[in-house]
């Protein structure tokens, strides 16, 4: 008890030591929330509460994890172990598993991820005759996605006039009927998709008040973290579980609520003392994990928002040094830096890769700073890209795995039925689906049955069929009494897919097999973890249900040190001693879609804050003069934040000077950089980085968001009377001959040989010469 308490200041003990009731903290980054949820379980624990009942609901499994491993070096592991901690997905999943009988889902469902639901929606729109440019089957999805999420089901739907009305004035008049047709078939499929999760939990609870009372009896005390990000649906989850003793604890900030686009809350925070009686409220202040000059910067910048609780945070840390404020000319430029940047403050303060992290707005900015890292050889890893789990192989795997656990399974029984190839087309697969709808059964069903139903598939077909169902029922046989790995490594290579994947030969294919085989050893460590869970055997169904709700951040790939590359939204509640935020441009960071209204520019503005909280000794914002974007090369002006950030907190640095490595680039006839021609100089000899104050100019230049444009056209003094054989000076291109004038007016061009870059056609309305 002293223990636990020894690592709390005051104002954090107060939350922990208040036992029972309802309460909040509201807190800043980095003031201890995470840690307050903790001890407050551990502190529980020692009260002598059961860890059956208690219920707590991370942002991640890893961050579950990190705290049962925390609480268990407190209490005990052995105890920790029986906490209901995890993600609102993989907590009520496991709930669904054991109560979803009463919504008539089998405990082996199978949970679709969003690919599958996509797959499934394509296929619904295809069958159902529409036009696949009207009816996008991304765009309907998300549309689905919408619906369940604020609890509208097929029936809400078409009960309510406004939302038929509004489909089809956005001409998908049969948006319901796809509704309901997918709806329909996941359940037939024994499959739920993400947002399932949380609807049929909501449906659960609101249907069986008997199902409702024993989990209400059961979690006595319930705590959330994040509280700030939770959806409706979650929201309402919890407010039902919590009803009977009101024993909540919710932490949150609502500075850093950064998912309202995914239909998050603020309200959820700022209502929460009416949904309960008597709610304490808890206020932290001191910030633990960074310096002075982030906490103070990360304040000036959120000062901006209109929409925000009053909240105090500041640090007892040291000063720190300034954020570093860099601009590069292009994106390859930046990656150079940042990755240059690491290297040398890696090997200057004896660093592990992983004490650094490189954040950003959109996933597609990690290609740069990949390529970057790759040619500096620094190992690094990326969170939230194609997890390994989404790869092909693996899912391929997977699907073989998943039909053994629920053979209804449509989706994966499609994706494998003729993978390897064994001469089932497309043609008999489509006949499959329309028998399997007019006898009502599965897919896998009719061709179980194959042999006796009357359906247009010839016998030789038929007999392959039949193969492909002898083949699942004997790898069923062996997964009811084997372990998961076991029955895995018999499914990849009975199935023929390893025959496949080696007769392929290339360096794909071998590193496919090798995923493959990084899967087994995954399973092997899975089924071995698992000995030690009480009720746990290692089983093929266990082991789906944790990969279906992995998310990247949750596996570790394995033990290198890397760099972390994640976007902001995956980096809440993480930390790093070095943070570099990239990209820090207008229409890029705040995003141009979210710059149309005030509260989503504060949504841009809260993200901003939670990335530079992240940093606990030093922070980087990086942002450069020209990016591609949709394929073309534009202008970029530097983030309205960095202009925010109070100038005291900020080391704004002079890119040019430097930068050893002077680009030089081609232009087209406009004079913009054409950065497919982009290369560099060797390095110019004796001008060595040069670190230090801005001058006033360029803080000038900063604060006004707008660099100089190269393309300001400047013709009248300077371009006047060209002729050939004159020598020019180009601002970039230095010294060059006139070769030749063509056109007229305003299409007049010089072809120009320079003395570095070779000869370039400018056109002179916009090219700025000076004649010698
Ligand atoms: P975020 O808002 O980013 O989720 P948080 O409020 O949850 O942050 P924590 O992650 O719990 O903050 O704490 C931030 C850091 O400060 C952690 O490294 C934590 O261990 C440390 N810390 C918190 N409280 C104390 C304390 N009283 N003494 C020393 N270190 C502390
Ligand atoms: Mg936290």
């Amino acid at each position: 008890m002293e223990a636990l308490l020894e690592g709390l200041n005051e104002a954090q003990r107060a939350p922990v030591l208040q036992k029972d009731g309802a309460m909040m903290v509201i807190a800043g980054a980095g003031s201890g929330k995470t840690r307050v949820l903790t001890m407050r379980i551990a502190y529980l624990m020692q009260q002598g509460v059961d860890a059956f009942n208690i219920l707590s609901l991370t942002f991640t499994n890893k961050a579950a994890r990190e705290m049962k491993t925390r609480i268990g070096s407190i209490v005990g592991n052995s105890e920790a172990k029986n906490l209901w901690m995890g993600t609102f997905h993989s907590v009520f999943a496991k709930i669904l598993r054991i109560e979803g009988h009463h919504l008539g889902f089998p405990p082996n469902f199978t949970i679709y991820d969003s690919q599958d639901s996509q797959r499934l929606i394509s296929a619904i729109i295809k069958e159902m005759g529409l036009d696949k440019d009207i009816y996008k089957y991304k765009q309907v999805h998300s549309r689905i996605s919408s619906f369940k999420n604020s609890l509208i089901t097929v029936k809400a739907y078409f009960q309510n006039p406004e939302l038929m009305e509004a489909d089809a004035m956005a001409k998908k008049p049969r948006i319901g009927e796809i509704y309901k047709e997918y709806v329909d078939r996941c359940f037939k499929a024994g499959a739920m998709d993400f947002d399932d999760l949380l609807l049929r939990t909501n449906e659960l609870l609101a249907r069986f008040p008997e199902v409702l009372a024993k989990y209400q009896k059961r979690f006595q005390y319930i705590l959330v973290d994040e509280y700030q990000d939770t959806n409706h649906s979650q929201y309402l989850i919890v407010k039902a579980l919590a009803d009977r003793y009101q024993n909540i604890c919710v932490v949150g900030d609502d500075s850093q609520s950064i998912y309202a686009f995914r239909g998050a809350n603020i309200n959820n925070i700022l209502n929460y003392q009416r949904d309960y009686d008597d709610v304490k409220v808890y206020r932290l202040e001191q910030n633990y994990r960074s310096t002075k000059n982030i906490v103070e910067a990360a304040n000036s910048v959120i000062e901006h928002n209109k929409t925000k609780l009053d909240k105090v945070v500041w640090t007892a840390n040291d000063d720190g040094p300034k954020i570093i404020v860099h601009r590069s000319l292009t994106d390859g430029e930046e990656g150079r830096y940042v990755a240059s940047n690491i290297f040398e403050t890696k090997m200057n303060n004896q660093l592990q890769h992983s004490d650094f992290a490189i954040l950003y707005r959109t996933n597609a900015q990690s290609r740069a700073m990949e390529d970057a890292l790759r040619k500096r050889e620094i190992p690094y890893r990326i969170f939230g890209g194609l997890s390994f789990y989404q790869r092909k192989e693996i899912k391929d795997v997977l699907a073989y795995l998943r039909i053994l656990v629920n053979p209804n399974d449509e989706e994966a029984l499609k994706r494998v039925i003729n993978y390897p190839a064994r001469g089932i087309g497309a043609t008999t697969l489509d006949r499959l689906v329309i028998a399997a709808k007019q006898y009502d059964r599965s897919i896998f069903e009719v061709m179980e049955n194959i042999q006796h139903l009357d359906i247009k598939i010839n016998s030789s077909t038929k007999n392959k069929l039949y193969n492909f169902v002898n083949m699942i029922h004997s790898f069923k046989i062996l997964s009811e009494n084997a372990d998961a790995f076991t029955v895995a490594e018999t499914v990849a290579r009975k199935t023929g897919l390893l025959q496949e994947l080696k007769k392929d030969g290339t360096p794909e294919g071998i590193a496919r097999i090798e995923n493959i085989e990084e899967l087994l050893n995954g399973m092997r460590d899975f089924v071995e973890g698992q000995k030690e869970i009480a009720d746990a055997t290692g089983s093929l169904s266990e082991f789906l249900e944790d990969v279906a709700l992995a998310t990247d951040m949750d596996k570790d790939i394995d033990d290198v040190d890397r760099v972390s590359l994640m976007t902001i939204h995956l980096a809440k509640g993480l930390e790093f001693p070095y943070v570099y935020i990239v990209g820090l441009e207008e229409d890029l960071f705040p995003s141009g879609m979210s710059m149309n209204t005030r509260s989503e520019l504060e949504e841009e503005r809260r993200l901003f804050y939670v990335a530079l909280t992240r940093a606990e000794k030093q922070a980087y914002l990086t942002y450069t003069e020209s990016r591609y974007r949709w394929g073309k090369l534009i202008d970029a002006e530097p983030s309205r934040f960095i202009e925010e950030i109070d100038e005291q907190y900020l080391d704004i640095q002079t890119p040019m000077d430097n930068y050893r490595y002077k680009p030089m680039i081609d232009t087209d006839i406009f004079g913009e950089p054409d950065k497919s021609k982009l290369r560099l100089k060797k390095p110019v000899s004796g001008s060595a980085p040069t670190v230090g104050k801005p001058t006033e100019d360029q803080l000038r230049k900063l604060r006004k968001l707008r660099p100089q444009s190269n393309s300001q056209p400047q013709t009248d003094d300077l371009n006047g009377n060209l002729s050939k054989g004159m020598r020019v000076e180009h601002s970039r291109f230095g010294h060059g001959e006139v070769l030749g004038i063509e056109g007229v007016g305003q299409d007049q061009k010089a072809e120009i040989h320079f003395q570095t870059g070779g000869i370039k056609k400018l056109l002179l309305r916009f090219a700025k010469l000076k004649i010698l």
